[in-house]
């Protein structure tokens, strides 16, 4: 079977900072990463091949950059890699992500099933898989946590709040997974020198044949306004001493600030 791994690279979240002047991210000098979900998605990608046979390629848009994102997934055992990239394709929303990526897919043409994170760690959002497949119009299966295949059906085990719910849909499908899914794999010796020498195909707006206008900027109906971080709470106040009288100055303390 052939998969499809969609994967974005973001930048390494405990690293990242707001600068409270601009109310945007530090992204100077910051490492990137895999989204860690997204690793989650190409660990069962290449279960399910070790497992069926066929291929696993992996595909993100980004700047060029995002190359070495493809890199580290063929590192994992990949085969191969597609970086979208474009001028065309910045400022994009979420929907102008998944219109982008479905082209891609469109052209790849031959695939069984499509692997995506629950959501990326910056944007947060968990429309793109969604998105994705409305884009497609494939059956989804959202918040995986096992992920079956027998002939041309998938079965999937979905993470709710309180329970697991089955479901069962016919391929080819996209499915989003959860981190508690598996163990993302590190990358072998072997891996790394392969991905070293591996040729990252590149695709550009005119190779996709995409309509311009729904992609970027142009074709992004949302705008981030602002990004910052919540206000720190005022510190806590410790009262020291007896209980009893502990409690009454507590009480006094609460009767003078309204909360009583
Ligand atoms: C309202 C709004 C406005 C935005 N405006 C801008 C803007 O002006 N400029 C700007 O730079 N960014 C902007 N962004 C961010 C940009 O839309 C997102 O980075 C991008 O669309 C992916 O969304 P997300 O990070 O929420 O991914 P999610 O939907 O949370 O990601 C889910 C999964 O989709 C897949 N995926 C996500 N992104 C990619 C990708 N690029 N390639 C391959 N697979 C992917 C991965 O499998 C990932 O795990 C905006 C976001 C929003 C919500």
């Amino acid at each position: 079977m052939n998969i499809i791994v969609s994967i974005k690279q973001v930048p390494d979240t405990t690293e990242v900072r707001i600068d409270p002047e601009t109310g945007t991210l530090v992204r100077e000098g910051v490492p990137s990463i895999i989204n860690p979900f997204d690793e989650n998605a190409i660990e069962a990608a290449l279960q399910l091949v070790e497992k069926h046979g066929g291929k696993v390629t992996v595909l993100t848009m980004g700047p060029p950059q995002a190359e070495q994102a493809l890199r580290e997934a063929i590192a994992m055992g990949a085969d191969e890699g597609i970086l979208v990239c474009d001028r065309a394709f910045a400022g994009s929303d979420t929907l102008a992500t998944s219109y982008t990526l479905a082209r891609a897919v469109r052209k790849i043409g031959d695939f069984d099933l499509i692997l995506c994170g629950k959501q990326a760690f910056d944007g947060d959002t968990a429309q793109v898989g969604p998105g994705l497949a409305e884009h497609l119009g494939l059956p989804q299966v959202t918040y995986a946590i096992g992920l079956e295949v027998e002939g041309k059906k998938l079965q999937a085990k979905r993470l709710l709040e309180d329970r697991y719910e089955m479901v069962e849909a016919r391929l080819p499908a996209l499915v989003t997974v959860v981190k508690q899914i598996n163990e993302p794999r590190h990358a072998g010796l072997r891996g790394v020198m392969k991905a070293r020498k591996a040729e990252i195909v590149k695709w550009t707006a005119a190779d996709l044949e995409a309509d311009v206008t729904r992609c970027g900027l142009n074709g992004s109906p949302t705008n981030v306004l602002r990004v910052f971080a919540p206000s720190r709470h005022t510190k806590g106040e410790r009262i020291e001493g007896e209980a009893s009288e502990a409690a009454v100055e507590l009480y006094e303390k609460l009767r003078t600030a309204q909360v009583l």
